[in-house]
């Protein structure tokens, strides 16, 4: 028998039992929810485990602490999970969403994908949020009665977070809110603003380990001001590795609370009885207190300026950039060097076959790859004396 919900549902939430569905017709789970089956595939895909191998800020392997987009999303989960339960919304739904939401990632954070956009701009562009619904939709190849994870659309919605309206056009009902501008769930919506608590508040911590940073010149921003203040007139002598964590969990809860108390109210203003009055609002119905957006700004600001653009950040993202571009080129210009089952999965040498669906195979191969991978694979396309063939003897 297919499991209810076991928490409380408020009646605008998404229910797993109402789904607007999968595009495959499916057997109802056993013992779990639609949401909780669609989180289970997303944690079983290929895509998921290579978070584990791909850059947040940091490249992987540069230090073993850093944020990965595996870790990251792990905190994005939980973030969602416990404001959706705290607002009696759908946990299971924005956990799967929160899993799922980075998987169209390139390798190399930003910079991998702006490198994608730029070698794609004559054939239709990147955009790692589209690409994270292609994974799920058909790039995840292993079910043998339909390609992708066969999700649900609320799931599917979440992850779509962005899109331009030539794009949205092409997508059918998930598209439909970009070009009528109306909104999606509340799971959806708490899941977008969860990522962002998670990486606004991780990428304090890296950089202060990285020592990008330093606590002296946070102090400057109002948002880690007040915690600093408030933990070191608690604890008088605390070493650096405690005093930031101190801080940056309590940054966390504040923001954590001011969305949830600004959602509740705005949510009770409106007056909402189902999803669909979630879906017709104009604006979003999950949101920080005015307050809060501005000292979140401050932050963010400051993270722009001090840590995604220090010069080691910058060269790195140089070198992403160097990588990605070459190895596209390389591939567009002789897609024969590519992998035999990558060359026939996504490269059909018919006459018919665009540049463009040609150009999209290979952004797919790229966009998949982790960072460890792609430079492996540059250094095997580009390197001498990295051989193929080391035995062959003249
Ligand atoms: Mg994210």
């Amino acid at each position: 028998m297919e499991r209810a919900y076991s928490g409380f549902l408020n009646p605008y939430a998404c229910n797993d039992r109402k789904s607007l569905g999968r595009a495959f017709q499916e057997d109802t789970p056993v013992y779990r929810n639609n949401y909780q089956r669609d989180r289970d595939r997303i944690i079983h895909s290929a895509a998921f485990r290579r978070l584990e191998y791909k850059t947040q800020v940091f490249v992987n392997h540069e230090g073993d602490l850093f944020r990965t987009r595996l870790t990251h999303s792990l905190e994005v989960a939980q973030i969602a999970r416990s404001i959706a339960r705290e607002l009696g919304l759908h946990e299971d739904l924005a956990e799967a969403i929160a899993l799922a939401h980075d998987l169209g990632h390139t390798p190399f954070g930003h910079a991998g994908q702006t490198a994608l956009n730029q070698c794609m701009k004559d054939h239709g562009g990147f955009e790692h949020n589209l690409q994270s619904l292609r994974v799920v939709d058909s790039l995840e190849q292993k079910y043998a009665d339909f390609s992708g994870l066969n999700l649900t659309f609320e799931t599917r919605e979440g992850i779509l977070k962005h899109c331009s309206q030539n794009n949205a056009k092409k997508l059918g009902a998930i598209g439909e809110r970009f070009l009528n501008k109306t909104q999606p769930s509340l799971e959806a919506q708490l899941t977008d603003l969860s990522d962002e608590t998670a990486y606004n508040n991780h990428d304090v911590d890296d950089g202060l380990r990285y020592g990008l940073i330093k606590i002296e010149e946070l102090l400057k921003i109002e948002l880690f001001r007040k915690q600093y203040d408030i933990v070191t007139k608690r604890y008088s002598n605390l070493n650096d590795k405690t005093l930031i964590h101190e801080i940056i969990r309590r940054m966390i809860n504040v923001m954590v609370i001011d969305l949830i108390d600004t959602s509740r109210s705005n949510i009770e203003n409106t007056k909402l009885s189902t999803i669909d009055d979630v879906r017709q609002q104009t604006k979003p119905l999950m949101a920080f207190s005015q307050e809060m957006t501005e000292i979140k700004l401050e932050l963010k600001q400051f993270l722009r300026s001090n840590l995604y653009r220090h010069y080691r950040v910058h060269r790195m993202s140089m070198k992403a950039s160097a990588i990605i571009s070459a190895l596209f080129e390389a591939f567009m210009n002789d897609p024969r060097i590519l992998p035999t089952d990558v060359f026939e999965q996504c490269i059909k040498l018919e006459k018919d076959q665009s540049e463009d669906d040609m150009a999209r195979g290979i952004a797919d191969y790229i966009a998949g790859m982790t960072d460890r991978y792609a430079i492996v694979e540059y250094e095997r396309i580009f390197n001498p004396r990295q051989l193929s063939f080391v035995n062959l003897i003249p």
